[in-house]
Order: C-alpha cells, then structure tokens, then sequence
C-alpha cells in the first residue's frame, strides 16, 4: 500500500475567497465594517448569505456572490464551498443573545471551518486582527487531516 502523510496542506492564495455572515442581530456591525474596510476587501473574492451579501453590496458596491438566505440553507452552501476549496476566510458574526431556528446548520458551518483549518471570525476585534494580519499579503498553508488516507483505512477495515 502507497505511504501516505497523516496531513495535507491547501494554499489560501494571497487573493482570499472570503464569506461573509451574520444573523440579524449583526448585520448592521458587518456591514458597517465591510464599508470601513473596503479597500481591502475589494482586492478579494466575497461571497456571503442572501441578506448579509445583498446589504454589503449595496452599501458599497463591491461584488458579493449571494448564496441563499441562512435559514434557508446558505450556510450549508458555503459550508459545501469549504469543502470544495472555493471559501477560504471567513467573517461569520453569529448572535449570541438570540436563539436561531437553523441552529443546527450554524454549529455545522463552525465546524466544518475548523476541520479545514479555516480562518473564521465571529466577532469583530477577531475579524480586525486577521485583516490586518501579514498573512492577507502571503500565500498561507493550512493543514488539514488527510481525509483519502482515512477513508483508504476505513474501507479496508469494512471489508
Ligand atoms: P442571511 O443569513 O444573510 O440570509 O440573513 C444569515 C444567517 O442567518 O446565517
């Protein structure tokens, strides 16, 4: 059987493929802050949930790819574009002091983040530090399990 590594590494490119997210509570903060940082936003791919893309686009003109609104399975969607490589950074303000009826579909979304090694942040102060981080300028790697080495194992144990 071919050795393979535990890990693999997948590049964010210095260009991000960013979503963007918030629950209602926080919409009004994320696209207060997508105004204030548009000049670098605006050298990046945004992609976000129905609402929070339409309300930043139309705050400041930049292109935001809408999936569908979160309740109504965006956040499936863009967690399915983490899988596929095509999100690589994300913004995701959810609400803490109010309940979500798609609960289920945001725990899912943090998730899947974390498995990819994503850069996520859920407020703020996290999302200030990680723009202004020196890695928005370099090619970065992260690591993340080597899933076809574990299904290799997993099928040969089911056999
Ligand atoms: P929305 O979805 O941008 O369509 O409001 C956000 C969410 O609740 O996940």
């Amino acid at each position: 059987m071919m050795l393979m590594d535990n890990y693999l590494t997948l590049e964010i490119n210095k260009t991000k493929h960013i979503a963007l997210v918030a629950h209602d509570g926080k919409k009004k903060e994320l696209v207060d802050w997508c105004e204030k940082n548009q000049d670098i936003l605006k050298g990046h791919f945004l992609c976000g949930t129905g609402t929070t893309a339409r309300l930043i686009s139309e705050r400041t003109g930049l292109p935001v790819k809408g999936y569908s609104s979160g309740p109504l399975g965006g956040d499936q969607q863009i967690g399915a574009k983490i899988v596929e490589g095509q999100v690589d950074f994300m913004i995701f303000l959810w609400d803490p002091l109010e309940a979500q009826p798609h609960d289920p579909d945001v725990k899912a979304l943090l998730r899947i983040a974390v498995v990819y090694d994503l850069p996520i942040a859920n407020n703020l102060a996290t999302a200030d530090f990680m723009l202004h981080s020196k890695y928005m300028d370099e090619v970065y790697h992260r690591k993340i399990e080597n899933f076809d080495k574990l299904v290799s194992e997993r099928a040969e144990q089911m056999k």
